[in-house]
């Protein structure tokens, strides 16, 4: 398996059976989502050690970075094609709205991105 399709499957970086997360968490009602301790197939410790997902930090503020530009984008195609008139502000609204409703998707992202940043396969 690639990076990339274990990153998007979200499963476990050793074997691929089991999910990191077993609860998607809410963006609305502002429930996190869990991870699982370890891999119920291979028994792999998806927490490493204190402090190992700090740097999945960087992970969501550059996945947040994305969003922001494409709705920056966004606003200039539209503005352009069908020559709407979409302020800054409006696309701001639109930023925070997006933010809101992706931050537990970016939060399991980039935890995941982190974790297989830094999987090798021989260590347990
Ligand atoms: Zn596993």
């Amino acid at each position: 398996m690639s990076y990339i399709s274990k990153v998007i499957s979200g499963k476990c970086p050793n074997c691929g059976k089991e999910h990191i997360f077993h609860d998607k968490g809410n963006p609305i009602t502002f429930k996190m989502p869990k991870m699982t301790k370890e891999c119920g197939s291979c028994g792999y410790n998806f927490h490493r050690e204190t402090g190992f997902y700090f740097g999945a930090m960087y992970m969501s503020y550059a996945l947040t970075v994305a969003e922001m530009i494409t709705v920056m984008v966004l606003r200039l195609i539209l503005n352009y094609l069908f020559d709407l008139n979409i302020t800054m502000l409006h696309a701001f609204i639109a930023i925070v709205f997006v933010i809101f409703i992706m931050w537990t998707f970016n939060y399991r992202l980039s935890r995941v991105m982190w974790l297989n940043l830094f999987y090798k396969k021989d260590e347990q």
